[in-house]
């Protein structure tokens, strides 16, 4: 079971950028890496359109995401989970995060903000039903 995530500080730096020029809506992507025994490595970090209506939703274009899984095939890295952002600044899973969570294992990488001010990054595993905080290093 995976308990921590490598996110490089190159790709928390575009996280933040992101999250800022999404701001007030949420910005959203796949993370494309590899998942060795406890650790998944982000590789790199994918932009997706975000479908969602609401400012405070987001909603991965699924067409991107099976046409990143396409293009990940025989590279030997894959999709491990998804990132967004919280304007509202929570760094945990809302509640609605939870309801559209279902692939066990998937990583779930959020970033919270509160108006320019970026915070620290915090990412979980959807694992049993629920999500399980992990372990951020570069
Ligand atoms: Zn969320």
């Amino acid at each position: 079971m995976t308990v921590a995530l490598i996110l490089p500080e190159a790709l928390r730096a575009q996280l933040a950028a992101e999250a800022r020029a999404a701001f007030p809506a949420e910005c959203c992507g796949l993370i494309e890496g590899q998942i060795e025994g406890e650790e998944a490595a982000a590789a790199a970090l994918h932009p997706t359109k975000n479908l969602a209506a609401g400012p405070d939703r987001f909603e991965i274009d699924p067409a991107e995401h099976v046409r990143l899984l396409r293009a990940l095939r025989g590279s030997g890295r894959d999709i491990i989970g998804c990132y967004h952002s919280h304007p509202n600044g929570q760094a945990e899973p809302s509640p609605r995060d939870r309801e559209s969570a279902a692939e066990a294992g998937f990583v779930w990488l959020i970033v919270a903000l509160t108006g320019e001010r970026i915070l620290v990054p915090t990412a979980f595993v959807f694992a049993g039903g629920g999500f399980r905080p992990l372990v951020l290093r570069p």
